[in-house]
Parts: structure tokens; sequence; C-alpha cells
């Protein structure tokens, strides 16, 4: 468990295609660009973080995700994130609390010709009602627990991953996976280190 992820333990094609395709150097700040391609998390702007790449790719192939899909991302960051989703599904809705990260986020994923994401300020735990059921969601921030907001906006058939835990414990990844209306299957999977989920 405590184990550290690796790409390595990737294999769907589809989301390893997406790794390769968006170039995680325009997501990190500049001076951090000869460490955008080490497997770990940078820091970004306003104290926040850019996920460790193996962590990104191994919750991404959580989703199983299909192309003609919509997917919510809760913690835009960087949007680097929201780019790797984009590459693989048909729309992506991002929420991102800090309206300078929602902002920079935006501009950087439009410049880089991801029109099929979504950006909005505000608080993620909310999710985003007009654009629901998603076929899946992710959570890029940990809580102690999971908002139920987001349950509620996943479909039939749909997949939430989490990292779930208070920001001084340990957290771990959790995916829920709604095979009825009413019939949730919850598994536990990594240990992992993410940024709080701020208050709404
Ligand atoms: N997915 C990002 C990394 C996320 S770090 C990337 O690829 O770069 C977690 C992000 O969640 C931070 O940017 C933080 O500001 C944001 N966040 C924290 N609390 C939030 C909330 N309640 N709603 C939406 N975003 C939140």
């Amino acid at each position: 468990m405590k184990r550290r992820l690796r790409l390595e333990e990737v294999s769907d094609p589809a989301v390893l295609r997406a790794m390769q395709a968006v170039p995680r150097e325009e997501f990190v700040p500049r001076f951090l660009r000869d460490a955008a391609y080490d497997d770990r998390a940078l820091p970004i702007d306003c104290g926040q973080t850019i996920s460790q790449p193996a962590v990104v790719a191994y919750m991404t192939e959580k989703l199983r995700l299909a192309p003609g899909q919509r997917v919510l991302e809760v913690g835009t960051g960087s949007g680097y994130q929201a780019a790797v989703l984009a590459e693989i599904v048909r729309e992506v809705y991002s929420i991102e609390r800090i309206p300078a990260l929602a902002q920079t986020a935006a501009a950087r994923l439009a410049r880089l010709g991801y029109g099929n994401v979504h950006v909005r300020t505000g608080d993620g735990a909310q999710g985003w009602p007009e654009a629901a059921p998603f076929d899946a969601i992710m959570v890029t921030a940990a809580t102690a627990k999971v908002p139920p907001a987001l349950l509620a906006q996943l479909g039939t058939g749909g997949r939430l991953i989490l990292p779930e835990g208070g920001p001084h414990e340990e957290q771990v990844l959790v995916l829920l996976e709604r095979k009825t209306p009413t019939d949730i299957v919850r598994t536990t999977l990594w240990a992992v280190r993410f940024v709080p989920l701020l208050p709404g």
C-alpha cells in the first residue's frame, strides 16, 4: 500500500497515448520546466501542486473511460489532469476554487487547443449540476468524506475516484462505482498524498 506508484503499472493504451500527447512542460512553472517529465508532483501557484504523472495516469485508468463520455474533475490546478482526460473523452468539466488558478488553467487549455474542457471557478464539492449526470468524476484534492453532491451527479454505470482522508492523515484513493441507481461498490486503492479540498 505504501509503495510509490509508478507509470509502469498503467497499461490502458488510451491513457498511455494521452500521457504522451499532453506537453506537461506547458503546465509547470517556467523555472521547473527541466523537471516537467520527472515522475513527481511539482509546486504550482497559490501553494497548490500538479500531481505526479503516475498518479494522474493511474487515476485516469481506473475511470475506464470511453471516447464519447463526459467527465467532471474537481481541482483544476494547472489544468494538466483535465488535458489528459480531454485527450480521451468528449467533454471535460473542471472546477477550481482559486480564481487565479482557474483563469490561468482555462487560458492555457484554450491556447493548447483543448476546446472540450470547460473550467469554472467555484466549490467543487457542489459539482456542476447543470452538466450532470457524468460518466465519471475525479477529485484531485483530499477530503475526509465523499461530497454527497458529487455522488448524486454520478450516472448509473459511472465511476468516481478521489483521495479520501483529512489533511494531516494518511489518504487513500477510493473508487466508487454506481452499478445501479442505488447500488454503489467501493474499492480502496493506493495510499497517496494530495493537497486538501478547501471548504466552499
Ligand atoms: N488536477 C490538478 C492538480 C490539483 S491540486 C492538476 O492537474 O494540476 C488540487 C487543486 O484543487 C488545487 O488547485 C486547489 O486549489 C483545488 N481545490 C481545493 N479545494 C477545492 C474546492 N473545494 N473546489 C475546487 N477546487 C478546489
